[in-house]
């Protein structure tokens, strides 16, 4: 019986050090909780947010040519390329690229399809709304209000 009680207590005694020797370990650990959104981290290049117009580095507002291929490889339907033909300029240009973010699965297919790589996944994941609306963009105006 008196053999019991001290095993017990040693088993307890023993518990309790290991359980202190964790606490004290994480104590001196690197801080790795990031106080969100007050700090942020830098996300890895490769995270899929919504897609976004390539700004044309070369003059110019963009890269997209408007021929509507991503509009047409998307297998959900969630790209609206809209173009308009202006006087004296040969071929259409781009005058709204509607995205319904909605209903995109980030497949990767559009920014793949695309022949002159003008579209991306950007790093915009901080996107919350009570309304689906909010997620229905103009990439190009967006482009715009971005300079
Ligand atoms: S990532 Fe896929 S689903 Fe989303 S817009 Fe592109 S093709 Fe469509
Ligand atoms: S983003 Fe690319 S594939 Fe889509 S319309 Fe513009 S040039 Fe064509």
């Amino acid at each position: 019986m008196i053999k019991d009680y001290f095993k017990e207590i040693f088993i307890g005694g023993k518990s309790l050090l290991v359980g202190l020797g964790v606490t004290f370990k994480a104590a001196i650990s690197p801080i790795v909780t990031v106080q969100y959104p007050r700090e942020k981290i830098d996300v890895t290049p490769n995270i899929r947010c919504h897609i976004d117009l390539v700004p044309n580095p070369h003059g110019g507002d963009i890269q997209c040519i408007a021929c509507g291929m991503c509009e047409r490889a998307c297998p959900s339907g969630c790209i609206e390329v809209i173009t308009q033909k202006k006087e004296g300029e040969k071929g259409k240009t781009l005058s709204a690229f509607k995205l319904d973010f909605t209903k995109c699965s980030l497949c990767g297919i559009c920014v793949e399809s695309c022949p002159k790589d003008a579209i991306y996944f950007s790093n915009e994941y901080e996107l919350a709304s009570f309304s689906k609306d909010d997620f229905h963009f103009d990439l190009l105006q967006r482009l715009k209000e971005r300079k």
